[in-house]
């Protein structure tokens, strides 16, 4: 497959359009005004396999993926039964064998999501866990951390914190608590690897900022839904709206903006949270969580993001946490593409979003994983 007059996507953002040849059988294509780029990676989704067909399987969840132009996602443990043992979790792995996109997984970190005993880190990684993490869930107190990230620390795995400490509830006090407890406990097992999760606060930053002044080995991620919605979205939308951490304040969300593009914020991760519709219909039993796959990559692109950052966001550092390299997929974008966000028309079982009819401009035409094109959207008339 020929690419004719790509723009590239690297560290310093877009090359001069230049004809590109990739190893795939597939016609060539007049790639004018696209932007190729490496397959992105996402750290951040719930898979929902085993135990949760009505919400996603591997299969659903990595066709919406490979729309969305990840090539690399990592799947939580928070399934049913929990990915808590290496048995489990090589289970899992078996599963995605022959999806069409390079799915990883977590281990937990402590023994069904409780909070209470670390899992087996070393059998874990073993395994082919990624990372660990207790994602779902936040019921450890700094001890409990401070063991588990010792435990982890053998093994040079990252621990992927989700801050929300669960006594608080979801008040912005849930978060800072979170936040604070994390870094006081990297703080006491300085060789560990700490990365928290959709951090949602602009008081939460300046925690962050200090740490890695300080020279932990914390990383922080956002979500595009938190660098777009408010809490005025959960007015509209009721329980459509309704995620963990909560849809914050404009003040909140232009500080997370601010902070991905200087750097305090690493990465940007979907926290792809399918649901089926019965699940979302009730304001007060309303299961959290958005599905993200197949609107992030538009999302960003609308924001008009610098192009460094979204390669840095999405491609590298994700990657660099895991410390796994780059693998050889690509996508091709075209960042003019205008679309409204139509649900209905998602891959993903996951039809929960806030998102609808929003019209966004960028869209992801082409994925490219293991040599094949597992994605090709349909070029809009006109
Ligand atoms: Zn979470």
């Amino acid at each position: 497959m020929r690419l004719h007059r790509v723009q590239a996507l690297g560290p310093n953002g877009l090359t001069e359009p230049r004809d590109v040849d990739l190893p795939v059988d597939h016609a060539d294509v007049d790639a004018t005004g696209l932007v190729l780029s490496p397959g992105w990676c996402d750290l951040h989704a719930h898979l929902r396999e085993p135990g949760f067909p009505e919400k996603e399987t591997l299969a659903t969840g990595a066709a919406a993926a490979a729309a969305g132009g990840f090539t690399q996602v990592v799947a939580m443990a928070n399934t049913q039964p929990v990915t808590d043992t290496a048995d489990r979790l090589r289970a899992n792995l078996a599963r995605a064998r022959d999806l069409p996109v390079r799915v990883m997984f977590v281990g937990a970190l402590t023994e069904g999501l409780e909070g209470r005993r670390p899992t087996d880190a070393v059998a874990l990684q073993a395994a082919g866990a990624v990372a660990l993490s207790d994602d779902g869930r936040h019921a450890l107190d700094l001890q409990t951390l401070v063991g588990a990230l010792q435990h982890a620390s053998a093994t040079g795995l990252p621990v992927l914190i989700h801050p929300q400490d669960e006594s608080l509830g979801s008040q912005p006090e849930a978060e800072l608590a979170a936040v604070e407890q994390a870094v006081a406990a990297l703080r006491q097992v300085p060789r560990a690897r700490l990365h928290l999760q959709h951090v949602s606060l602009a008081a939460a930053l300046p925690m962050i900022a200090k740490a890695k002044r300080d020279g932990l080995a914390l990383t922080a991620e956002v979500t595009p839904h938190h660098l777009w919605l408010t809490e005025d979205a959960l007015r509209r939308w009721g329980p459509l709206a309704k995620v963990n951490p909560p849809l914050r304040t404009e003040a909140d969300v232009a500080a997370l903006r601010g902070a991905l593009i200087d750097g305090t914020i690493d990465i940007v991760a979907t926290d792809h949270a399918p649901h089926q519709a019965a699940a979302k219909r009730d304001a007060e039993t309303a299961a959290p969580g958005i599905s993200g796959f197949e609107t992030a990559a538009g999302m960003l692109l609308t924001l008009r993001l610098p192009w460094p950052v979204l390669y840095r966001a999405c491609v590298a550092l994700p990657r660099a946490i895991l410390g796994i390299p780059l693998s050889p997929d690509w996508i091709l974008i075209d960042p003019a593409e205008t679309w409204a966000v139509e649900p209905d028309r998602f891959l993903s079982r996951g039809r929960n979003t806030p998102m609808t009819g929003t019209r966004l401009s960028g869209r992801v035409r082409i994925t490219i994983c293991h040599d094949r094109v597992v994605h090709h959207a349909e070029v809009p008339v006109g």
